[in-house]
């Protein structure tokens, strides 16, 4: 494995080729998904320039980044998978974007985290893009009500997420978010990992969320 620095770079050169080829000047964040990797292998991508880190649990991402974020005040923190009701008010205080609300119940629990805290935490709605029974995000068809509720419930909306099915061409999947995005009046899209990014890119991610290729296998 090369140095953190190394890798960095390389998923930024990248991003940035993948923009070129697409005729982008908008910027595209990338975000470095740091689950399961310790403080010791995220200090040196935070030495090296990187802001924006992802974590998938809760406790995990109250365990590292409170010390992390004291440290350094410029770190953006998201939350991407799954996300419990009654994690709403530690998810409010611990994260800067959520990348998962996706049904009704979470919109009006962290509205209701939101007000009692008195922070927005901006959110992507996650969609379930391939319409897999196992997977969170909310249903196409849903798609257009649960965003009405997040804009009524006073809930910054930074875009739309997805996770393609696994072990098939992402592409049609991403295309199909931004269409769904257009549709709706939505400008963010939160889509792109380690295997696809530069795809995401090139059909429009202004958010790519990528682990391995920076920090190894989990
Ligand atoms: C783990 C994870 C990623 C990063 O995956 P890699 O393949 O390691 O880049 C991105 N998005 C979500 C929702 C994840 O859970």
């Amino acid at each position: 494995m090369d140095q953190p620095a190394t890798l960095l770079a390389a998923v930024q050169d990248r991003i940035a080729k993948a923009a070129s080829l697409a005729r982008r000047d908008d910027p595209v964040t990338l975000i470095a998904i740091s689950k399961t990797h310790p403080a010791e292998a995220i200090a040196p991508l935070i030495a090296a320039g990187q802001r924006h880190f992802g974590e998938n649990r809760v406790q995990e991402a109250a365990a590292k980044w409170p010390a992390l974020k004291d440290a350094d005040p410029g770190i953006v923190l998201h939350h991407v998978g799954q996300l419990q009701s009654n994690k709403a008010a530690e998810a409010v205080a611990l994260y800067d974007a959520i990348h998962s609300l996706d049904r009704p119940s979470l919109v009006a629990a962290l509205a209701r985290a939101m007000d009692a805290a008195d922070k927005r935490v901006a959110c992507f709605v996650q969609v379930n893009i391939g319409a897999e029974a196992q997977k969170g995000g909310c249903a196409i068809a849903e798609l257009p009500a649960l965003l009405t509720e997040v804009r009524a419930a006073g809930i910054p909306l930074a875009g739309l997420m997805c996770v393609p099915p696994a072990d098939t061409e992402a592409a049609p999947y991403f295309a199909l978010l931004g269409k769904l995005a257009d549709d709706n009046g939505v400008s963010g899209l939160s889509m792109g990992m380690s295997d696809d990014f530069e795809t995401a890119v090139m059909l429009g991610a202004t958010h790519v969320r990528v682990g391995s290729a920076l920090f190894g296998a989990r």
